[in-house]
């Protein structure tokens, strides 16, 4: 179990000095503080029945997904204000250079932005990049970009609509990487593994898939089959089938492993090791990452932590910068 006060916890803060986060949900990433500046100045109010103290954070383990997604309800009701899409960029990149990351893949799913802020969804991305690069320069972090798409029906049409402003833009070298997200039990569009192939091929994209966070070890295999996966989120499910751990192996796929998320959601169940020793002892790769460290409220240093406390080495997390580094869609890092 990932002891929230580990004492591993502050030895790998010591000790590491330099960290990439592959796997971070920008909305995951705003400061509690923030979110509750930027409702004020807004005037936005709160859902029925959602408690902020008790509701906009999730700090033990919950019954379900479902549970773990409870902050959702808020986090997709802001910002409304241009301004308040810079405040809470410098408030995600501030709270990444405190646990020291050189370089991060934020995602997005970017579409929530054109409805709050009534505009396209090219200004939206426009929006984005302009915010968190300009996050990212005052903290002296290299930012690159990861769009999300959700599983279910509006899947490929919101893929087809991302795509349509990442080329109105000119192609943003900003943007780096495709993800998948949502609830693995739901279906997707028939086409969607065939656009987002195209889209890795056209336009050179990383691709990372969510896919058997919830036990489905099939999504994992579809995420390297059939969406040519560079990266799974999460992927924990692949723990229990050695065939599979191979395959990712033998194709050198980064699983993004999120220690306190996976305990969190109970992806990782509290009376189960956490399967990294699995990948180890397959020759999967892996980075530790944070997915959605304000909800938690912690850090990537937890999470490094956190995988310390599952038998990981401080040694293997020095290591982490160059992994991380390795398996990054962005170029040019150093
Ligand atoms: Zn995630």
């Amino acid at each position: 179990m990932a002891a929230p006060n580990d004492a591993d916890d502050g030895e790998a803060q010591a000790h590491v000095h330099d960290r990439g986060e592959l796997h971070v949900h920008m909305n995951g990433a705003i400061p509690v503080s923030t979110i509750r500046e930027i409702m004020a100045d807004e005037a936005t109010s709160l859902p029925a029945g959602f408690d902020f103290g008790r509701d906009m954070t999730r700090l033990a383990a919950c019954k379900s997904l479902a549970e773990y997604l409870t902050p959702w309800q808020v986090l997709r009701l802001f910002p409304k204000k241009r301004a308040n899409l810079d405040r809470l960029a410098h408030a995600v990149l501030a709270s990444l250079a405190e646990n020291a990351v050189r370089f991060v893949e934020l995602r997005s799913s970017v579409l929530y932005l054109t409805g709050l802020q009534s505009c396209t969804p090219a200004q939206a991305l426009e929006r984005l990049i302009e915010s968190t690069g300009s996050a990212a320069q005052h903290h002296g972090i290299r930012r690159g970009l990861i769009l999300t798409v959700t599983r279910g029906d509006y899947g490929a049409s919101n893929l087809a609509t991302l795509l349509q402003a990442y080329e109105d833009l000119g192609r943003p070298k900003d943007v780096v990487g495709l993800d998948l997200a949502g609830d693995e039990e739901m279906p997707y569009p028939a086409e969607l593994p065939a656009m987002i192939r195209k889209a890795k091929d056209r336009y050179g994209f990383g691709i990372t898939i969510h896919a058997g966070e919830t036990g489905r070890v099939e999504n994992v295999r579809a995420a390297v089959d059939l969406f040519l996966a560079d990266r799974i989120g999460h992927g924990t499910a692949a723990g229990k089938d050695p065939d599979l751990l191979n395959l990712l192996s033998a194709k050198g796929v980064c699983v993004e492993v999120c220690p306190i998320s996976n305990r969190l959601t109970g992806a990782v169940p509290r009376d189960e090791a956490h399967p990294l020793q699995e990948f180890r002892r397959h020759g999967v790769p892996f980075v530790i990452c944070s997915d959605n460290p304000a909800i938690h409220q912690r850090g990537l240093a937890d999470d490094q932590g956190a995988a310390m406390a599952e038998g990981l080495s401080i040694c293997d997390m020095q290591q982490q910068y160059e992994v991380a580094k390795r398996f990054s869609f962005m170029e040019g890092l150093t």
